[in-house]
């Protein structure tokens, strides 16, 4: 976990996913989304508490890691998946 918090403190955490906080409805804690260069952007709400911005990490790289990006299947479906 302190590998995890480091790397969430520094940005980015591979060549092609940058993690950036910002503010957002407090009903949204984040979201992924694809770059057109090929790069994932996980955007986390910088209003939640640190636990929660992490649970909020490891969830939108599980839609990365289970390729829902690219999938035409009803949100709610991948959102059971993670
Ligand atoms: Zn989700």
């Amino acid at each position: 976990m302190l590998s995890s918090l480091f790397i969430i403190q520094l940005g980015v955490i591979a060549m092609d996913i940058v993690v950036r906080f910002v503010e957002l409805n407090p009903r949204i804690r984040g979201f992924v989304k694809e770059s057109p260069d090929g790069f994932y952007n996980i955007y986390i709400n910088s209003c939640l508490c640190r636990e929660a911005q992490i649970k909020t990490y490891c969830h939108e790289i599980e839609h990365i890691k289970k390729n829902h990006l690219s999938s035409s299947r009803w949100v709610m479906d991948l959102e059971a998946e993670v």
